[in-house]
């Protein structure tokens, strides 16, 4: 892992830095450039923009790591009311969650409700709610959580990291409850007893587990796997091999985030494929923006062009 890398995700665990960082007027310039906006409304206005050029969303409320009740609370009925305004405004945006925003550092039980709540109100609404993966330390937790509720409620996802070593054994274990799944790379910082240390190596093992998400016993009715990432060459791989094995482009879903690689989502979503893009919003960016520098620390360049106004 190069050093800057590993020092942006350094970064990303101080909360002295996003304290101070986050009030900084070249800091909230830079974001931006990732994130329509800091509040809901304009989340959602991205997502009818994107929804017009064929582009379906999903949306999450940055924050994590939640060590008071109210607030995992408060988390909860925010999604409830999302999930309400995007059916008002009739998008096709489903929701992205952190289970330690719901309150799984708290307690396992308090974030069981939390997240019970608002795949609930999603299925009432016919919406769908994908979990997020987070550092290694809460894999167990993330998959055991999702292996309670997935029974009763198909409109739950899971976001699996193709970096951990872990992660085919995890996917074998899943498939009997005919999961959605959204492969990544994986974003945090680990060590190479847990991950590959090797781009080339967590590359292969990207398309090796794509490969099997699009195994037809992977994909039974309504089970659509996602690919997010903004590796163009994987994502032509993945295109070929789904082409090759006569699997239509509907079946599976290319997700990008929001701000990056923009004119490739218009591409490829002209081009046929469920592109769906991840918008995030909300106060508590630091973490997550420090996660983005690290994917690409040539996006520094535009954190020193804000700083220069
Ligand atoms: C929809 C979605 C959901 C995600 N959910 C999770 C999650 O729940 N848990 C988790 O650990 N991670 C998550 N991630 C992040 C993911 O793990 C990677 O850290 C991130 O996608 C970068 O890896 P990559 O696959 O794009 O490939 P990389 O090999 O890192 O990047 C490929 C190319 O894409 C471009 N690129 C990549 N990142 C950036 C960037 N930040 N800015 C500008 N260009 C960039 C660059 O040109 C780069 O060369 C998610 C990503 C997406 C797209």
């Amino acid at each position: 892992m190069g050093l800057m890398r590993t020092l942006l995700l350094k970064a990303s665990e101080s909360r002295w830095l996003a304290d101070h960082a986050s009030r900084r007027g070249f800091a909230q310039r830079a974001v931006r450039r990732f994130m329509p906006g800091e509040d809901i409304a304009a989340a959602l206005t991205a997502a009818e923009q994107l929804g017009e050029r064929n582009i379906p969303t999903l949306i999450t409320l940055l924050g994590e790591a939640i060590t008071n009740r109210p607030e995992a609370e408060q988390v909860a009925e925010h999604y409830v009311d999302a999930l309400e305004r995007i059916e008002r405004r009739g998008l096709k945006t489903q929701l992205s969650v952190k289970l330690t925003q719901l309150g799984l550092d708290i307690s396992r039980d308090l974030c069981a409700e939390q997240l019970a709540t608002v795949v609930e109100r999603a299925a009432a609404l016919g919406n769908f709610v994908c979990i997020d993966m987070e550092g290694s330390s809460y894999v167990d937790a993330t998959l055991d959580l999702f292996r309670s509720v997935r029974p009763d409620h198909p409109n739950v996802g899971i976001c699996l990291q193709a970096y951990l070593y872990r992660t085919a054994e995890d996917l074998d274990s899943l498939l009997p409850l005919s999961p959605s799944v959204r492969l990544v790379k994986g974003a945090y910082n680990e060590p190479p007893r847990l991950a590959f240390p090797k781009k080339a190596d967590v590359d292969a093992n990207y398309f090796k587990l794509a490969k099997r998400l699009l195994a037809e016993d992977a994909r039974p009715e309504g089970v659509t796997p996602a690919f997010g990432t903004h590796d163009l060459h994987l994502v032509t791989r993945i295109r070929d091999f789904a082409e090759g094995a006569g699997i239509a482009k509907s079946a599976y879903e290319i997700q990008m985030l929001y701000g990056i690689r923009r004119e490739e989502q218009l591409r490829l979503a002209a081009d046929g494929n469920v592109m769906r893009t991840l918008i995030s919003y909300g106060g508590a960016w630091f973490p997550w923006y420090m996660r983005r520098l690290a994917e690409r620390p040539a996006n520094l360049w535009f954190v020193a062009r804000s700083v220069l106004g």
